[in-house]
């Protein structure tokens, strides 16, 4: 099968046009670097099956950081048999200057003028037949995402790659050409493959080149003394990089752009408005908050019970639809529910009903009973108590991928990269951790885009707390329950909380990792904002369908075998006698027992009940997947025969059963949702984390998410619990900034302590 190689630009749509021509639904972002692997999927609606191979955006084929090296590696050794170069139409001019490094290799290329489609909104005329001459290459319009023209795309390339190309450079600086010449003589000597590409990159000084062909340096050098010229003083790379610009602005875009006749005013407008909205949401003083207002009306149209606050505004409606359908599960005596509460309402009805019908089958089959609770009480309610989440979690990533798809996400980091770079941490870093929202393991995965090794590290350890999808369903389900235990008013504010909570320690401390253990250089941060457009339906979908599928999967398959597992530990005696109804000397609860003590700072450990072990159980099974810990506390109330407690609950019921039985405070409830939200990952990402980490840093990080989620949980605890106690955590906090000071001063020898000094 042929293989042809996705190239070009970060964010010109590469990757939209990998899903359009494949089928698949890999991560599309409107910010660049998103992707960092190199992916493969067939076409298969062409006159011949062809393999598509999407790579990492490139600027150049000069790498600097490892995802760059991914895609200039593929094309020079994994010899694909045509490049599809494709090309931002909005942004020729700096789309060209990779494609003009394209061109020095001798692989056919096809390019592709993607965004046509706004190309024309523009009114923008681009003659590609002209370009196309102009390159040597042929040149297709196609729209990625509104998927014009990539059969035509498709059939070009093949026949394409049936063909052969010379390698051309635009370079014409006759003495550069001159070394380039010489030096391309001696690679094809050798019988070194795209002798051309190698000979330019060797006089462009290119590090990497040079580390690969020490040998042809000698000839720059020879030929720098013969020609003694003023030229071979500068710096050949700036030399070769003007030579190409000068080439792409005026040979290559003078000639084939026409911008349409328009009203001045009308571009300046236009420009205007998005300069303007930008002059807002990343200014610099109300950026941050205008980010942070933004989220919190989010979480309250996806978690409030009381739209727009109005019966705490004392707003009253008439009781017209008392005793109906409506009520529950449109409002309650509290207020109006948020869309997301009506859909998880609607779920919870239909589950709930479910398992009731089927354990009426069972009972009435006369099945035995302890099969009757495995399936109902065990698999069934742990199952539905996390799918009971899923609405609010998909409306959550709804809104998170209509702010990353207009382009408003990559402001935040913008903004945040202003505010936190004098504390070493760049705004590049953001974009992995604002995916981690959606789930850690591509979130770790992402950052292969830093640049800065110690930088990266720092990153993967805080992408966790930027809490994921699947911890969704434990704070739901704790500040549920913590609204109908504890009067706090409403579920959206300490949802909305926690999740500033997990930011904040994120950034505290990366900012302290990068004062003391990863110090690195700044790397500069280049991004430039990606335009604004209106969020594309087909991208969201992708998104929420993505989601989707993996909450279903993992439910019936991680959720659903360790559901069975602890029903089995819960149900049975260390000599495998089966209790029903009660977990009195059940395995698992001599183990929870056992490490009950163990959070006692965190204020879910001794102090509660003899019960008071199944948090700690919970937290431990979360390990597994984050969804298990609502799933495992509702199974155990469901077992030990909560009253009042239907399978329908969905977990907010079993949280509410466990506070009472176990005597969990306020303070105790929501150290318990940050402990989980800040410990040690689930296991997919701990993998991650592990196969992106070399061993020593892995196990440090093991111990930073133990270490960060016990401290911080335990002041959440204390503090609350004991107002006072928040002036020991300051003095002990001023002391450890005092000693990484006085460290860092001593590091860099600006403090000299007799006989410490080396
Ligand atoms: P990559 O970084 O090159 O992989 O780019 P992506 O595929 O992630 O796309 C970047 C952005 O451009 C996304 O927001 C896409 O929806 C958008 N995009 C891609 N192709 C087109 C197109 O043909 N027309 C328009 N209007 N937008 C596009
Ligand atoms: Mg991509």
């Amino acid at each position: 099968m042929k293989k042809f190689a996705l190239i070009g630009n970060p964010n010109s749509g590469k990757t939209t046009l990998f899903n359009s021509l494949t089928g698949s639904t890999a991560y599309v972002g409107n910010w660049p670097g998103v992707t960092v692997e190199k992916r493969e999927g067939v076409y298969k609606k062409g006159s011949e099956q062809v393999s598509i191979v999407d790579l990492p955006g490139i600027y150049s084929l000069s790498p600097y950081s490892p995802e760059e090296i991914i895609s200039r590696d593929f094309i020079l050794h994994n010899k694909p048999d045509c490049i599809i170069n494709i090309i931002d139409a909005t942004n020729l001019e700096r789309n060209l200057y990779l494609t003009l490094q394209v061109l020095e290799t001798n692989i056919p290329v096809v390019v592709a003028l993607n965004m046509i489609d706004l190309v024309k909104k523009e009114g923008t005329k681009i003659n590609e037949k002209r370009l196309s001459e102009l390159l040597g290459v042929p040149v297709v319009p196609i729209s990625a995402l509104k998927e014009q023209n990539l059969n035509a795309l498709v059939e070009e390339s093949i026949k394409t790659s049936n063909t052969k190309r010379e390698a051309w450079t635009s370079l014409n600086n006759s003495k550069i050409n001159d070394l380039i010449e010489t030096l391309n003589k001696k690679l094809k000597e050798d019988k070194v493959d795209n002798s051309l590409f190698h000979a330019i990159k060797l006089a462009e000084n290119d590090e990497k080149e040079i580390q690969d062909y020490p040998k042809y340096l000698r000839y720059i050098e020879e030929y720098k003394i013969n020609f003694d010229d003023e030229l071979f003083h500068q710096d050949l790379e700036a030399l070769i990089a003007n030579d190409r610009y000068e080439y792409i602005t005026e040979s290559l875009v003078s000639e084939v752009i026409t911008k349409k006749e328009v009203d001045y005013y009308d571009i300046k407008s236009n420009s205007n408005i998005s300069n303007k909205i930008d002059s807002v949401l990343t200014n610099k003083w109300v950026g941050i908050p205008i980010f942070f207002a933004l989220l919190f009306v989010i979480f309250h149209l996806v978690f409030s019970e009381d739209l727009f606050y109005l019966h705490s505004l004392g707003v009253t409606f008439g009781n017209n639809f008392e005793g109906t359908m409506f009520e529950g599960l449109f409002y309650t005596s509290n207020g109006i529910n948020s869309v997301g509460v009506i859909l998880m309402n609607f779920v919870n009805s239909i589950t709930g009903g479910f398992s009731e019908w089927i354990r009426g089958l069972m009972e009435g089959a006369n099945v035995q009973s302890w099969a009757v609770g495995l399936v109902c009480d065990g698999v069934f309610s742990g199952i539905f108590a996390v799918i009971g989440f899923l609405p609010q979690i998909l409306l959550l990533f709804l809104f998170f991928s209509i702010l990353e798809d207009s382009g408003y996400m990559a402001r935040v980091a913008f903004i945040l990269d202003r505010a936190l770079r004098k504390f070493g941490v760049s705004g590049k870093a953001f974009m992995p951790m604002i995916m981690g929202f959606g789930c850690s393991v591509p979130a770790m995965i992402n950052t292969r885009s830093l640049s800065d090794e110690k930088e990266r590290i720092a990153t993967i350890r805080v992408i966790p707390f930027f809490s994921c999808g699947a911890k969704l369903p434990i704070l739901v389900a704790v500040a549920g329950s913590m609204v109908i235990m504890f009067n706090v008013p409403n579920a959206d504010l300490i949802t909305f909380l926690i999740y500033v909570l997990g930011m904040s320690v994120a950034v505290l401390t990366l900012i302290l990792m990068k004062s003391t253990t990863m110090k690195g250089e700044k790397p500069p941060f280049i991004m430039e904002l990606p335009q604004y457009h209106l969020p594309q339906i087909k991208a969201l979908m992708i998104h929420l369908w993505d989601k989707i599928k993996h909450f279903i999967k993992k439910a019936f398959t991680i959720i659903f075998i360790s559901t069975i597992f602890i029903w089995v530990l819960q149900h049975f005696t260390w000599d495998w006698q089966y209790i029903d109804n009660s977990i009195d000397k059940s395995i698992l609860e001599s183990l929870g027992q056992f490490v009950q003590p163990l959070f006692t700072p965190l204020g879910f450990g001794s102090q509660l009940t003899s019960l008071g072990w199944v948090f700690a159980v919970a937290a431990i099974t979360g390990l597994i997947a984050k969804e298990q810990v609502p799933a495992t506390l509702t199974i155990l109330a469901v077992s030990i025969g909560a009253s009042g407690i239907d399978v329908e609950g969905n977990g907010i019921d079993a949280m509410v059963f466990m506070i009472n039985q176990t005597g969990l405070t306020f303070a105790g409830a929501l150290s318990f949702i940050v402990f989980n939200l800040l410990t040690i990952p689930c296991f997919a990402a701990v993998a991650t984390a592990r196969g992106e980490l070399r061993r020593g840093t892995f196990k440090w990080t093991l111990l930073f998410w133990i270490a960060t989620s016990y401290i911080v949980s335990s002041f959440v605890y204390t503090v609350i619990t004991w107002w006072w106690s928040l002036f020991i955590w300051l003095v002990v906090i001023t002391l450890v900034f005092i000693g990484i000071y006085l460290f860092n001063l001593y590091r860099d020898g600006k403090l000299n302590i007799k006989g410490l000094r080396k």
